[in-house]
């Protein structure tokens, strides 16, 4: 068994966890806290508008109605400036490091693989079903905690809890599209991924093949292609000016040189993909996706 073991390790000093997996734990890390905020802020009132009781809390202090809406406005425009400036420098970070709603659908599309595909029984349908029905009540309720006292649901007599009822249906429907189709929802549907691709971006860092590889390089192996969460193929992307399949659809989440890393330090060798500043020239062929060697089997 001892000799199996020492068979199967590598013969050469392997990374650490935190080097072959750095941008899914910060990533992770970043979303888990941005989640947090926003469950915080307005359960303790920091920044809360209650609708229902027509009041507004700024910092603990109940404030007007009006100057509540003032603040999320404020706020509103902040985070639409903060989405340009962000995009300016290093293209769809928000979608990648930000947004809950891309993380809570990157979760998802890893219960989708494992629930809705092809040879999925019956029973596994009906659990996704279910958890992104509960996944998506849960996300409604997240934002609804800003703009009311969730306990309207419950106050038949509050005028609030028919309209309040009606915009949370609605809410949920349009979240649990979302859930349900996973990760497609941040490649097609979204609206702030759309507004990313239309307005100027720069990508400073992005993601590439080392210049001195080809697609050959790779063998079999296609393990960045599967783990990226927008369906890329991460070697070639960058230089690809497309909606979908090029650099405007990446969301810098690194996911890629990660992936890289764990497979080929396992065998031993140099990662090849890397972040770059300027991409090494390359020729159509590798743009396209065409191998130089014919595939023999
Ligand atoms: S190409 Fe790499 S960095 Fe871009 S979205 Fe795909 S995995 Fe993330
Ligand atoms: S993970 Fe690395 S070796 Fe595998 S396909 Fe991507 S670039 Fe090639």
């Amino acid at each position: 068994m001892q000799k199996h073991i020492a068979q199967d390790a590598p013969a050469c000093p392997q990374p650490s966890f935190w080097e072959t997996h750095k941008f899914e734990i910060l990533r992770n890390t970043s979303y888990i806290l941005i989640i947090l905020a926003l469950i915080i802020l307005p359960t303790f009132r920091i920044a809360k508008i209650d609708i229902a009781h027509n009041e507004a809390w700024i910092f603990g202090k109940q404030v007007d109605i009006v100057q509540g809406l003032g603040a999320v406005i404020v706020a509103g425009g902040f985070f639409a400036i903060l989405v340009i400036v962000l995009n300016l420098i290093n293209g769809r970070v928000f979608c990648g490091w930000i947004c809950p709603g891309g993380f809570v659908a990157e979760v998802q599309e890893k219960f989708r693989r494992m629930l809705y595909g092809p040879r999925s029984s019956k029973f596994q349908r009906l659990e996704y079903w279910i958890l992104s029905f509960v996944v998506a009540v849960l996300f409604a309720l997240l934002f609804f905690n800003w703009i009311t006292d969730l306990r309207v649901f419950f106050y038949k007599t509050n005028p609030f809890f028919a309209p309040m009822w009606f915009a949370f249906i609605g809410t949920t429907g349009i979240f649990f599209f979302e859930v349900f189709i996973g990760k497609k929802w941040c490649r097609v549907f979204c609206p702030t991924g759309i507004y990313q691709k239309i307005t100027p971006y720069h990508h400073i860092f992005k993601p590439t093949m080392v210049p001195w590889a080809d697609l050959d390089d790779c063998g079999s192996c296609r393990a960045c292609i599967i783990h990226c969460p927008m369906a890329l193929d991460p070697r070639r992307m960058a230089y690809i000016n497309d909606f979908y399949k090029g650099i405007q659809a990446c969301i810098a989440c690194g996911t890629c040189i990660d992936v890289c890393k764990q497979v080929r330090t396992k065998e031993c060798k140099e990662p090849l993909m890397v972040w770059v500043r300027e991409l090494p020239p390359r020729d159509p062929e590798f743009i396209e996706g065409k191998h130089k060697r014919p595939k023999h089997h």
